[in-house]
């Protein structure tokens, strides 16, 4: 049998317990119920409710990168995490924050994009393929983006005029820096 190396251009390309895990044989899934057995047998329950401790929805792009919790020095329970493509305030990312507002008492809102996204390198175009492949145009947008910071404006200006989030007073926006780790806020006004 042989292997075929792919080349890797980021600097995360030295081999991690993971990627030896999976070359070892089973797919990454059981990989992950596996690790779910060994987190189980630790787990105590930490007897919350499922408001967040710290009432804040954090809403980021699914950049395997960004390590929220992390990154922002969060503990299990502290916040909701909303991550899609992008980090963008899509239509469903308004329905996840009107229930995180309404039901479950968040109160302050951070978007977070990074550098470096992939979004970045995509276009609207990107339909057009679609459905020259599949036959179906889909319905929603990319939500492709050159400039970072005005997108995370255009975040923020969704939630602050969505007529179902009830609390924009504290909404803010950041990029992540994917190379030092740093979050660096944007400025509304800008
Ligand atoms: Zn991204």
């Amino acid at each position: 049998m042989t292997s075929n190396v792919i080349p890797m251009t980021t600097s995360a390309s030295v081999p991690t317990g993971s990627e030896s895990a999976i070359a070892a044989g089973g797919t990454v899934t059981d990989r992950l119920v596996e690790a779910n057995a060994r987190y189980a047998d630790a787990f105590t329950d930490p007897g919350m409710d499922a408001r967040p401790v710290l009432q804040v929805a954090v809403v980021a792009c699914m950049d395997a990168r960004l390590d929220l919790h992390a990154a922002l020095g969060l503990e299990l329970g502290d916040c909701h995490t909303i991550r899609n493509a992008g980090g963008v305030v899509t239509d469903d990312v308004i329905r996840s924050l009107t229930i995180s507002q309404r039901k479950l008492g968040t109160r302050s809102v951070v978007l977070i994009h990074h550098t470096g996204c992939g979004l970045e390198s995509l276009t609207e175009d990107f339909r057009n393929e679609l459905e020259a492949e599949v036959g179906q145009r889909p319905a929603w947008a990319v939500e492709s983006f050159r400039d970072v910071d005005q997108d995370v404006r255009q975040s923020m200006q969704r939630v602050r005029t969505s007529p179902f989030v009830p609390h924009t007073d504290d909404v803010r926006g950041f990029v992540f820096d994917v190379k030092t780790g740093l979050l660096r806020e944007v400025d509304p006004a800008s």
